[in-house]
């Protein structure tokens, strides 16, 4: 059994009723959701939109391995509406790294695990940039250690909001 925490987001359609749902399906898919943050509202991040975004974080319980989760949060995104194809192709026809979606989900940690594969980077490498996913981690993880830096969560947080 391992502990995963995951980050979900999106800032199109009925955001609330979306990030809901996918709490939903991830303790029924993933495993039992032990923690969950409030939602945390934020300016889009790398790119211009006209709705903000929405964020949570979740603590769940997992007999996943950890491509099986992102197998598993992949296909909760497309039956949320995720489309990939047609991001693709707003992206290229704006040049944003980033488009609105109704719904992301990032693994952030998965226990203690350092992966890096094609796939997969764990724990997720702009973890420490964003504050839109720390924010809500800090409520449900304060003292989590990242297992290559050896920082807590509180503490990648108190960086951040201390950087210009
Ligand atoms: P995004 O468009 O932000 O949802 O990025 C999704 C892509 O990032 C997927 O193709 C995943 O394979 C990859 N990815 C790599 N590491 C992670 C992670 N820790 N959590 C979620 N997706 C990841």
């Amino acid at each position: 059994m391992a502990r995963v925490f995951l980050l979900t987001g999106g800032n199109a359609g009925d955001v609330k009723r979306t990030l809901q749902r996918a709490q939903q399906l991830i303790n029924s898919r993933v495993g039992a959701v032990l923690h969950c943050s409030h939602r945390y509202e934020s300016e889009p991040w790398g790119f211009a939109a006209a709705e903000r975004f929405s964020n949570q974080a979740l603590e769940v319980s997992t007999d996943l391995a950890p491509e099986e989760v992102l197998d598993a949060v992949q296909e909760i995104e497309r039956e949320l509406g995720r489309n990939r194809a047609a991001e693709a192709i707003e992206k290229a026809s704006t040049g944003a790294r980033y488009t609105s979606r109704p719904i992301d989900i990032d693994i952030l940690f998965y226990d203690d695990a350092v992966i890096a594969t094609e796939r997969l980077t764990v724990p997720h490498p702009l973890l420490e940039e964003r504050l839109f996913a720390l924010l809500p981690l800090c409520e449900i993880a304060r003292s989590k250690c990242h297992p290559v830096t050896g920082r807590t969560v509180g503490e990648m947080l108190e960086n951040r909001k201390n950087e210009p």
